[in-house]
């Protein structure tokens, strides 16, 4: 039987990324919908043939505990709601996937576990890249050191923001920091997964802010360096006023590229022997299949609640090493 996944905030990465993503799983299924726009209700309603019972507002919410149609609740709000909504939807007795950052502070991270755990549901992160064969190479030239042990990363991911300025992207609340909290979370990540080991100590520092009709209460730029405990070093950066997306590393014997590391499609990669012939894959059907199988078999994800945890303190670190210029030590 295919699992029902209900998203929750018809954005654009639900519309644009996620339902269509769900026409070609095998595991699971766009069985619902959350959403306080009814004209959205009602196109998603025909496009998708999603019946009346499983299309629920922010108020109604709480009824899709009583829904057995609904197996999985995704949630794509902006980062300050997927707290609420993730422990609203364990006490409903679903599983949940909450999309990254897992929340705007690692209390609230904590709360989601908790109440994951509590309700014995399992809690997954929206981590697409490790779904991605790319990606998955990075890790393997990594972490089992083909080219011998990673001395260097260098990431960067970086949009040039347009459009409303007071989009909740911009908003402290709502997104909890700004580039560094959408897209400087996939460095972090990238460099993780590369090396397989999490960050000992980093430095950081806030980039200058150009636009301050945007950057008044978010960051325009940071950038940032992670200390591994292998002695490797990380060297990243994330702004709203630059267009890049590169994942790199420098091992002893080797090195490779991706260049564009993080988008939905069209990856590209190269190492020091040539270019990677991957397929390129719809990563967010992968993802979402391989969640429902964990959900069907009883089995870990590989992005759990933890590892949204662990991101999300090392994101916290990052912003007090840039505020105070200290050297901060991490404890993940
Ligand atoms: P978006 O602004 O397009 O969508 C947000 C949705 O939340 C909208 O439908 C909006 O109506 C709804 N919403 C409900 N309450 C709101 C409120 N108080 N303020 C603002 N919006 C409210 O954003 P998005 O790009 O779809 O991002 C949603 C989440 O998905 C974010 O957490 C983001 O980090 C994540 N995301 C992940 C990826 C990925 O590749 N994994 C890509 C894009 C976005």
């Amino acid at each position: 039987k295919k699992l029902g996944i209900a998203l929750v905030g018809l954005g654009s990465y639900a519309t644009h990324q996620l339902a269509p993503a769900l026409q070609e799983t095998e595991h699971c299924y766009l069985a619902g919908i959350v959403t306080g726009t009814p004209s959205k209700a009602k196109e998603w309603k025909r496009k998708y043939k999603i019946p009346d019972k499983n299309i629920y507002t922010y108020d109604t919410y709480d009824q899709i505990a009583d829904n057995p149609d609904i197996d999985i609740i995704y949630i794509v709000l902006p980062n300050g709601m997927h707290a609420e909504y993730t422990v609203r939807g364990a006490k409903a007795k679903k599983h949940i996937i909450s999309e990254k950052p897992m929340a705007t502070s690692a209390a609230d991270c904590q709360r989601m576990l908790d109440a994951c755990r509590e309700h014995n549901v399992k809690l997954s992160i929206g981590y697409r890249l490790h779904f991605e064969p790319h990606n998955q190479r990075v890790m393997e030239l990594g972490q089992q050191q083909v080219y011998g042990p990673v001395k260097e990363v260098e990431a960067a991911d970086s949009f040039v923001f347009t459009g409303n300025p007071n989009a909740w992207r911009l908003d402290k609340k709502l997104a909890g920091g700004g580039p560094l909290m959408d897209l400087g979370i996939y460095c972090v990540q990238g460099a993780i997964y590369t090396l397989g080991q999490s960050p000992v100590a980093i430095t950081a520092k806030f980039g200058q802010v150009t636009r301050p009709d945007y950057f008044d209460e978010v960051e325009q730029s940071i950038s940032w360096e992670m200390e591994f405990p292998n002695g490797a070093v990380a060297k990243c950066r994330s702004s709203y006023n630059d267009n890049e997306g590169l994942l790199s590393g420098k091992a002893e014997k080797g090195w490779w590229k991706l260049d564009p590391a993080y988008s939905y499609s069209g990856i590209k990669g190269e190492t020091s022997e040539g270019t990677m012939d991957l397929p390129q894959v719809n990563q967010q059907a992968r993802q979402m299949d391989d969640f429902a199988r964990c959900v069907k078999e009883n089995k870990e994800t590989r992005v759990p609640g933890e590892m949204g945890l662990r991101d999300v303190k090392i994101l916290e670190a990052i912003y007090e090493a840039a505020r105070t210029g200290k050297r901060v030590e991490v404890k993940v």
